[in-house]
């Protein structure tokens, strides 16, 4: 008989998602015998699908809103990265054994790096302090660039920004989101990455930034990718920055999870390709 192994993206809602597109394409690719599947996982259902998942024998998972934070309750083991951020998006099922890794940060570090050359010393405005933000604000600290944080409610910005600092014994800047202190901080950076779910579609495509906020000289990078080019984006092409959208991101932190599964390289070529045949095919 053959053995077929089976990888889930659980969350709610899932629909819209390009993470089947971009696994199956890698597994195909290599000639694995693995399946990748989204299903919907209502919050008061969590605990049973966990407990499902580790009867039946699931290989690894993905998560995504809203259960980033509460799975960690209900895992056997956590990674140093999710421990780190607070936060897990990827699981691999070890002989039985449910450990939660966090992929989102360092996935974001290399889509912005492969733009950008190396963060370190660079002036960095983070916006969020969400599951994102924080997986963003640990990758980017710990490889050396200088932050600055802002959110909307102003208590998690300072948890976040003491966090980081007492965890890596870094100077991280805690500021308040209102457009003034936005506009003049940005005056000083290098880059600035939106983690808010501002920019969303659903959310009506607004944007916390606008061109006279921005200069021409940074790199303004939205992790929001439902659309690819969010209002953000045309705002920092309106004041000649250069801008990275989020689809690297989602690439970058699927790839990292390919090898916490699989052990091998992932194909990322084939994996972006896939992803943008699926919003080609959706806009059709
Ligand atoms: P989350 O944990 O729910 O955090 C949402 C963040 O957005 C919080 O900081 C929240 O601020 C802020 N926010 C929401 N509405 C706002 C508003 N009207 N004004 C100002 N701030 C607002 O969500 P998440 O998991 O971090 O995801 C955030 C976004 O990143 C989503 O759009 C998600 O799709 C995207 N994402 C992309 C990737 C990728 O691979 N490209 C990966 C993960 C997530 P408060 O703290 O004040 O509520």
């Amino acid at each position: 008989m053959c053995t077929v192994k089976l990888f889930m993206l659980i969350g709610d809602p899932v629909d819209g998602t390009l993470s089947p597109a971009m696994f199956n394409a890698a597994f195909k690719e290599l000639g694995l015998n693995y399946v990748y599947v989204a299903t919907t996982v209502p919050k008061r259902f969590l605990a049973d699908a966990i407990n499902g998942i580790r009867t039946i024998g699931i290989a690894g998972l993905n998560i995504t809103i809203p259960h980033k934070i509460p799975i960690m309750r209900l895992l056997d083991g956590l990674d140093a990265s999710a421990l780190a951020t607070g936060a897990v998006n990827t699981v691999e099922n070890q002989r039985g054994k449910l450990v939660g890794f966090n992929t989102d940060g360092d996935g974001a570090l290399k889509a912005l790096e492969e733009k950008i050359g190396k963060i370190k010393g660079k002036r960095v405005l983070l916006l969020g302090a969400g599951g994102a933000a924080r997986a963003i604000a640990f990758s980017i600290a710990r490889a050396g660039a200088n932050l600055t944080i802002a959110n909307r409610t102003t208590a998690r910005t300072r948890t976040l920004a003491s966090e980081i600092e007492r965890k890596l014994k870094v100077n991280v800047k805690p500021i308040q989101m209102n457009r003034t202190l936005l506009k003049k901080t940005l005056e000083k950076m290098d880059v600035l990455i939106n983690a808010t779910s501002v920019g969303m579609s659903q959310k009506g495509n607004q944007t916390l930034v606008t061109s006279e906020m921005m200069h021409p000289e940074m790199v303004v990078h939205d992790i929001v990718y439902k659309p690819l080019k969010t209002s953000l984006l045309r705002e920092a092409q309106r004041a000649g920055a250069e801008t990275v959208d989020g689809l690297g991101m989602l690439l970058q932190q699927a790839a990292l999870a390919f090898k916490i599964w699989t052990n091998r390289q992932p194909p990322i070529k084939v994996m972006a390709a896939a992803a943008k045949n699926e919003l080609r095919r959706r806009k059709k």
